[in-house]
């Protein structure tokens, strides 16, 4: 008798080896699960199916979050706006849900971020927030688990001055400050696809799935045509789990199915500009005529967004207008005293909302709630949402998709699962001056290495020790160093440049050229992991360069439409 060989788990690359084999089994195993979409929710319903014992399939169009899921504000948050709406339950879902994160399941990636929020008038409106953020503070408790971030405090307007020198002092009484949590939307997305991998799950990015197969009414599977081979082949799984976010429209109707609900797109815009343009030690929370604008600090960068349209065009490249971009400038100077110009805006990005939608409703009202349906026999569909509440969603994805396999089959454990990275963090942060004087470097850049890849540092240490030059920042882009490039490429399954500089790095959005002079070093690095030969680096490279070229040149345009008209005229990555 054969017995096939079988472990906990598996290696925790996520490279070129790993993707064939994924693709070999997906080819020729029946599934428990297929898991359709590789954003935070279809990363998320992976890990969750794996960790119950299932067997699991998951298949991204793209790259790892390169939907929405990589262009938000990069908070995990309760929302402090929804409890305007009385939308207490998802307030509170998301800061329980906010404190399992940042403790437990990645304190590596998510950190505290703090906020202001100035005050234009004095004690009605002092009464009205404060007690908003009474409620936020009393809520982030009741997981059962201390929140993980300070209370809010009170400031006067001295106090607040202080904290924000750049404000225009005249326009405020005083302020409120409150934490929440931010991430590395991008970088989770990408670690939590690697963690599904490690705990068994077979995944691969760059394949698309372009039909269901059937048996009757009921999906059996789907056709899927991988990318980077131009292969087309069926995957056979007992449920499929369809996560496609702002394309679940597309992807139902290739079921045939009428649809009991919608999901519509509408875009959101952030700018990134340098941090030393004003001074201001904390975050803001500022107030417009329609909903909020944050100021959020990011490394050595703000991000300040966003904006909140209906958007019917192209969904794989939504573009930033020029319109969009003196909106946000227009809002955030109405609260600085030196007021910030396009010249100071290094980064763009955009992205597009999943919303639940009746066909009437306008966008800025539509539900931040998820929704998961069983609407054809084998198929779920889960939408809507929040990234910070994507276990949540995951978990309720994966509980429907078992309800209709035979056995019993555990629940949910992701809340006990930490990401890759994550276990014996606080150990290595603990000793980041002595690594830093052994490799010679200054603890920043321990620092940053720390808190992208978490106890994994140690593997791109040994790649640095193996090729001390893999220590040089990338040109133009300081904060990187070569070796994540090539880490990137090896374990993180980035396939192409583009990858690596919007993704795995944000380049492209946190320097000045948006990663134009790192390219070509950054695609060396990668022809030399990968393999590829000068032809091919030549065209990630150009491929890269006319995608930041289009980019800009959207950003000129006054309209949606002209904005999306040049954007795709950019080629998508081919690989022959
Ligand atoms: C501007 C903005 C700011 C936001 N800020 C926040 C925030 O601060 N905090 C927060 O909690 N939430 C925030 N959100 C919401 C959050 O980002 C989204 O709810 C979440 O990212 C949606 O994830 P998803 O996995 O559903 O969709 P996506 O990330 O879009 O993933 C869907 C994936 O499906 C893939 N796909 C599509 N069709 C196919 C196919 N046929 N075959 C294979 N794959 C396919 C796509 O390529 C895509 O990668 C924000 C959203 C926006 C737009």
């Amino acid at each position: 008798m054969v017995v096939a060989k079988r472990t906990v788990t598996r290696s925790n690359k996520l490279g070129p080896e790993e993707r064939a084999d994924a693709i070999a089994t997906l080819r020729r195993k029946e599934l428990d699960i297929l898991v359709i979409g590789g954003g935070i929710v279809g990363t998320g319903a992976a890990l969750d199916a794996v960790t119950r014992g299932l067997s699991v399939g998951m298949v991204e169009a793209r790259d790892w979050a390169s939907g929405t899921s990589s262009r938000s504000s990069k908070l995990v948050h309760g929302g402090i706006r929804y409890l305007e709406q009385l939308d207490f339950r998802l307030v509170r879902e998301a800061l329980i849900e906010r404190g399992l994160l940042l403790q437990r399941l990645a304190p590596h990636l998510v950190k505290p971020v703090r906020f202001l929020y100035p005050l234009t008038k004095p004690v009605i409106e002092r009464l009205y927030v404060g007690a908003g953020m009474l409620l936020y503070d009393l809520f982030s408790y009741t997981g059962g688990r201390k929140p993980g971030v300070p209370h809010h405090r009170h400031l006067t307007r001295r106090q607040l001055l202080r904290a924000a020198p750049s404000l225009a002092g005249d326009a405020f009484v005083g302020g409120l400050t409150y934490y929440d949590a931010q991430v590395d939307d991008a970088r989770y997305v990408s670690t939590l696809a690697r963690t599904a991998s490690f705990y068994g799950a077979h995944v691969a990015s760059r394949v698309r799935v372009e039909g269901f197969l059937k048996v009757g009414q009921r999906v059996v599977g789907v056709t899927a045509h991988d990318l980077e081979t131009g292969d087309r082949f069926e995957i056979r799984a007992r449920q499929v789990v369809n996560a496609t976010g702002v394309w679940t429209d597309d992807t139902q109707s290739m079921v045939g199915e009428r649809g009991q609900f919608k999901v519509r797109a509408s875009k959101g815009v952030h700018l990134v500009v340098p941090r030393d343009r004003f001074q201001s030690k904390l975050g803001l929370l500022l107030r417009t005529e329609k909903s909020v604008l944050f100021v959020i600090p990011w490394g050595r960068h703000w991000l300040i967004g966003t904006t909140d349209t209906d958007w019917n065009l192209d969904k794989a490249h939504p573009a930033a207008t020029a319109a969009d971009i003196d909106y946000i400038l227009g809002h955030v100077n109405r609260v600085l005293a030196v007021k910030l110009t396009r010249e100071d805006v290094e980064g763009v990005y955009a992205g597009l909302r999943p919303l639940l939608a009746h066909e009437s409703e306008e966008t800025s009202k539509l539900s931040r709630e998820h929704i998961v349906t069983h609407s054809v026999p084998g198929l779920v569909v889960v939408a809507g949402g929040k990234w910070t509440t994507y276990r949540v969603m995951a978990k309720d994805a994966i509980d429907a998709a078992v309800d209709a396999l035979d056995g019993r089959i555990p629940g949910s454990t992701t809340e006990e699962i930490p990401l890759l990275g994550a276990e014996g963090y606080q150990a290595a942060w603990n000793k980041r001056a002595k690594i830093a004087r052994a490799f010679g470097v200054h603890k920043v850049r321990v620092e940053h290495l720390l808190n992208r890849y978490g106890v994994m540092t140690d593997e791109l240490l040994d790649l640095i020790r193996s090729d001390p030059s893999l220590l040089e920042p990338l040109p133009g882009a300081d904060d990187y160093i070569g070796a994540e490039v090539v880490y990137a490429a090896t374990h993180e399954g980035a396939l192409h440049l583009d990858d690596v500089l919007a993704r795995r790095t944000r380049i492209s959005i946190e320097s000045w050229d948006r990663g134009v002079s790192a390219a070509p070093v950054a695609a060396a690095l990668m022809a030399s992991a990968l393999g590829w030969d000068e032809a091919r680096t030549e065209r990630e490279v150009a491929t890269y360069l006319k995608r930041v070229e289009a980019e800009r040149a959207s950003q000129e345009q006054p309209d949606d439409a002209s904005a999306d008209r040049v954007r795709l005229e950019a080629p998508d990555i081919v690989v022959r």
